[in-house]
């Protein structure tokens, strides 16, 4: 399952989600400060290897 690394960018919260729940965030904000989070809070996991 892809994963995405999320920092909040109001708190510093810094957490590791899936892609739903990326979504849930997305929609309804940070779950430690409540405050709205773009995609750009979101990262692209750290793979194995490089494109
Ligand atoms: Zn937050």
């Amino acid at each position: 399952m892809t994963q995405f690394q999320f920092e909040c960018p109001h708190c510093r919260e810094c957490t590791t989600v899936d892609a739903g729940v990326r979504d849930l965030l997305l929609e309804g904000g940070c779950i430690a400060c409540g405050k709205a989070v773009h995609e750009s809070a979101f990262r692209r996991p750290v793979r194995m290897h490089q494109d």
